[in-house]
């Protein structure tokens, strides 16, 4: 009964079988290999666009801070959540990479930036005055920290609202295809054409070994250049990439990363419903693989007991986080134990 989070679940068979089938012959080095200039063709039908250019990295943390850094000078900042995993997750990592940009921090409900929140923080940018920090990006995260996911409509008008304001719109998709199977959207209309101008497109979590993709859309792209400069100063350029890239391949094939993500925010709503039919509270509504729940202590205690691995989370709530390997049947005895 592992619900400690989705990087627990091992990587899905067919990522280790186009590892395996990619592991033949020399290849070219550094993102010239085959595997890697085939993945272009993928990703333009999933994102439905030629107008891109792309990235691999292994961690979701490396993508966030090498995207936010070709984007947010030393002496400029990004507009994030409280709550987002570029401020309390990657222990400075974006500070770091930007060589000291700043993350300015806006409060929302539900792990969401309030519209409120923004339009004060974009209204007090002022490049001439030289003692504060003017916003740069705008980073939102979808699925969200709390397991919310931002509808389109809501990424279109935020990302609307940074853009009149010139700032670049960065989006977190470590959990992506979460939020899209929950919000019904494709990911072409979640990114781009709401306004994303780089998106982190995270597949870890969903179901690979260790592959995240930078995006750089449109305008974005003239970055490429400076975004390959950084990912080989900061040591993110994998010399034999055909082993990400293979892993991002056997996930985007056949739509697998979308199957997988629906199964998890399956077992999470098989969870949440479980948990409400006997009386917990939940701490924000399930959009996706993750459930908050309010847990009294005895039954965190009984739970723990029972074997159950889950993490308190800020404002008391305990969190499940469900993936593709999540078993019915471990579902199902947790739930028992609550019976118990
Ligand atoms: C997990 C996660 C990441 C990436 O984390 P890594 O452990 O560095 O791969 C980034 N953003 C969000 C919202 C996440 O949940």
């Amino acid at each position: 009964m592992n619900f400690s989070s989705d990087t627990s679940a091992p990587a899905h068979p067919k990522v280790l079988e186009a590892v395996l089938a990619a592991n033949s012959g020399l290849e070219s080095s550094y993102g010239n290999d085959r595997v890697t200039r085939c993945l272009r063709g993928q990703l333009a039908t999933v994102f439905g666009t030629d107008d891109f250019d792309y990235w691999l990295t292994a961690s979701g943390t490396a993508s966030n801070a090498l995207a936010l850094s070709c984007f947010c000078p030393p002496t400029g900042a990004v507009l994030c959540h409280a709550g987002a995993h570029i401020a309390v997750d990657e222990r400075g990592a974006p500070e770091f990479f930007s060589g000291g940009g700043k993350l300015h921090l806006l409060r929302g409900p539900d792990g969401k930036i309030g519209p409120a929140q923004l339009d004060e923080a974009l209204a007090r940018i002022n490049h001439d005055f030289v003692h504060e920090t003017p916003a740069h990006v705008l980073s939102l995260t979808n699925l969200t920290e709390n397991g919310t996911a931002y509808s389109v409509a809501e990424v279109t008008d935020y990302a609307a609202r940074a853009h009149a304001s010139d700032l670049i719109v960065h989006l977190d998709g470590a959990r992506l295809g979460n939020a899209l199977v929950s919000t019904g959207a494709s990911a072409a209309e979640m990114s781009w054409q709401a306004g994303v101008d780089v998106l982190t497109f995270g597949l870890t979590k969903t179901g690979a070994m260790g592959c995240e993709i930078i995006l750089l859309f449109g305008k974005a792209r003239e970055k490429k250049r400076e975004l390959e400069a950084r990912a080989k100063r900061s040591g993110h350029m994998p010399p034999k990439m055909r082993y990400l890239s293979a892993q991002a391949e056997a996930m985007l094939a056949d739509g697998l990363w979308l199957d997988l993500a629906a199964q998890a925010n399956g077992m999470a709503r098989k969870l949440a419903d479980g948990l409400v039919a006997r009386g917990v509270s939940l701490a924000f509504e399930p959009q996706g693989n993750e459930v908050f729940a309010m847990l009294p202590d005895d039954q965190v205690t009984a739970l723990r007991a029972a074997g159950a691995v889950f993490y308190p989370w800020m404002g008391g709530s305990q969190r499940f986080v469900c993936s593709w390997a999540t078993e019915d049947t471990k579902i199902e005895r947790f739930l028992s134990v609550l019976d118990a």
